[in-house]
């Protein structure tokens, strides 16, 4: 459970009350019972369900489980989508392992208010899905052109394109200079043409087959196969 105090052994945490109904109703702690607490800076560590009021749930912070692990290092950028899939997009980009997530908008972009708290949720709960300790950085909507002028030189960017021949993207990734990627996925009317014409000399092309996928299949088969390709 991801939660915002500062963890260390006998610190007492009192949930708020979304996840104190979460643990009371839904997995139905007992009291004496643990669970692993995380809050994106101090590891894991384990606590203990402690007597409190009817509706309050305290946890005592017992041992430390795991150290807070270094920031991931893969970033991925994306055109935001409507509603529900940009929750299911950003979900599944923190399940495969992005720790930046970056909305760019571009020439087809077709959303114009981007919910960066609800996008915060979103990767929250992604992470506590899958006992991922450091909480991925969400950044600003930005315009495509200015996120791609500011990718610092060490990163890789691969550029999703499904206009692109079909080829081997774990070939393509692994004859990339070593370092960081940035995988950007476009939006549901894909890169326009001056897009495209920006990003081909910078980037990696990564071609996900020879089907044309959703944007947020995409930002799954992108971040598979990167992890795929740069494992050791
Ligand atoms: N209309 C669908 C939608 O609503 O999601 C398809 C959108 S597709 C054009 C969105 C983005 O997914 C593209 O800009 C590209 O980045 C990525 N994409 C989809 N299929 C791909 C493929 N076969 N190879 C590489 N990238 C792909």
């Amino acid at each position: 459970l991801c939660v915002n105090d500062d963890l260390f052994e006998g610190a007492v945490v009192a949930l708020a009350p979304e996840q104190a109904h979460y643990v009371a109703n839904v997995i139905r702690l007992a009291v004496g019972a643990d669970l692993l607490l995380f809050n994106g800076r101090d590891g894991e560590w384990r606590a203990r369900r402690v007597a409190a009021g009817k509706r309050d749930v305290k946890l005592e912070v017992g041992a430390q489980i795991r150290a807070q692990p270094a920031p991931l290092a893969v970033e991925y950028a994306f055109a935001p989508l409507k509603h529900a899939r940009l929750d299911y997009m950003v979900q599944k980009a923190v399940e495969m392992g992005a720790g930046i997530l970056s909305p760019v908008v571009t020439r087809y972009t077709q959303v114009s208010r981007i919910n960066l708290e609800r996008m915060t949720a979103n990767a929250v709960e992604a992470a506590e899905q899958c006992g991922i300790l450091t909480l991925p950085r969400i950044n600003a909507p930005r315009p495509l052109a200015d996120w791609v002028a500011d990718l610092p030189a060490g990163r890789v960017l691969a550029f999703c394109d499904e206009a692109a021949a079909a080829s081997d993207p774990i070939t393509a990734l692994r004859q990339a200079p070593a370092g960081p990627v940035s995988v950007l996925v476009g939006p549901e009317g894909g890169f326009a043409p001056e897009e495209r014409t920006m990003l081909l000399p910078r980037a990696v092309i990564l071609s996900l087959g020879p089907r044309i996928l959703r944007a947020d299949t995409a930002a799954v088969a992108a971040l598979a196969l990167v992890e795929a390709a740069r494992a050791a």
